[in-house]
C-alpha cells in the first residue's frame, strides 16, 4: 500500500525564528492526523538544523527544497545531500517548477541531483508539471511524461521506493487557480502508467503521487478522494499550522 503524505514547501518564507514557531505549531498539530499519513516540512536551509530539533519526537519529517549536483568541492552557494543528512533531512525536493524557470534546473541535472540524493541516503520529492502554454495546447500529457521518463528512467525499482512524485501544473501553483479534482486525476493515473511501462505495476501502484497547485483546506478533501492522488505538496497553505494540518485531515 503506498504512503499518503502532505508536504509543505516553505519556500524563501519564515527568518529562523518564525520558521521554529511554525514548526512548533505543525508539531503539536501532527498528534491529531493519521498515523497513516505521513507530514514532511521543507524549510529554508539556513534553518534546517532549528526547525529540525523543533520537530523532534512530532512524527514530521525534515526535507530540503534543493540539493547541489556535486558531491563536494568548489560550488560556492551549493548545499550538498551529505550536508543535509548531517543537519537531520530525511527528504529533498528536486525539479521544483520555480527551480526550472529561474534558475535553469534541466532534466539532465535533475538525474545527477536524484542519483546524489539517494545514494546519500534522502527520499526525493520530483515536482513534474506543465505551464499554461504547454496546456492550452493539449501538451500536458507529453510535458508529465517526458519530465518522468527524462529523470526517472534513469533509476531502478529499487530506487522508486524512496522517491514520491509531485504533479504540480504551473498554472495553479501560487496563482489560487487549482486544477479540478478531475483535470489533476486524470494526470496522476497517467503518471501511474508511465512508470508501469518501465518498472511494472507493482511499483507503479506503490508510488505515492502528490497533488501541488493551490491546495488548500477548502479543495482538498476533493483532490484526495481521488484514487491516483495520494495527498499534497503544499505552498502557501503550509505556511499557516491550522490549515496544513486541516488539510492533512482530509483524506
Ligand atoms: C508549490 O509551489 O509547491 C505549491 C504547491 O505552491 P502553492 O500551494 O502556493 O500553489
Amino acid at each position: 500500500m503506498r504512503k499518503k503524505i502532505v508536504a509543505g514547501n516553505w519556500k524563501m518564507n519564515t527568518t529562523k525564528p518564525d520558521g521554529v514557531e511554525l514548526a512548533k505549531a505543525v508539531a503539536a498539530g501532527a498528534s491529531k492526523v493519521p498515523a497513516g499519513v505521513g507530514l514532511i516540512v521543507a524549510p529554508p536551509f539556513t534553518h534546517l538544523c532549528a526547525v529540525g530539533k523543533a520537530l523532534a519526537g512530532s512524527g514530521v519529517e525534515l526535507s530540503a527544497q534543493n540539493c547541489a549536483d556535486h558531491e563536494k568541492g568548489a560550488y560556492t552557494g551549493e548545499v550538498s545531500v551529505d550536508m543535509l543528512k548531517a543537519v537531520g533531512c530525511q527528504w529533498t525536493i528536486l525539479g521544483h517548477s520555480e527551480r526550472r524557470q529561474y534558475y535553469g534546473e534541466t532534466d539532465e541535472k535533475l538525474v545527477e541531483k536524484v542519483r546524489l540524493a539517494l545514494a546519500g541516503g534522502l527520499g526525493v520529492i520530483l515536482c513534474v508539471g506543465e505551464n499554461l502554454e504547454e496546456r492550452e495546447a493539449g501538451k500536458h500529457f507529453d510535458v508529465c511524461s517526458a519530465q518522468v521518463k527524462n529523470v526517472l528512467y534513469n533509476f531502478t525499482a529499487e530506487d522508486m521506493k524512496k522517491v514520491v512524485i509531485a504533479y504540480e501544473p504551473v498554472w495553479a501553483i501560487g496563482t489560487g487557480k487549482t486544477a479540478t479534482a478531475e483535470q489533476a486525476e486524470e494526470i496522476h493515473a497517467h503518471i501511474r502508467k508511465v512508470l508501469a511501462d518501465k518498472f511494472g505495476a507493482e511499483v507503479a501502484d506503490d508510488t505515492t503521487i502528490l497533488y501541488g497547485g493551490s491546495c488548500k483546506p477548502s479543495n482538498a478533501k476533493e483532490l484526495f478522494a481521488q484514487p491516483d492522488i495520494d495527498g499534497g505538496l503544499i505552498g502557501g497553505a503550509a505556511l499557516k499550522a491550522d490549515d496544513f494540518i486541516q488539510i492533512a485531515l482530509s483524506f
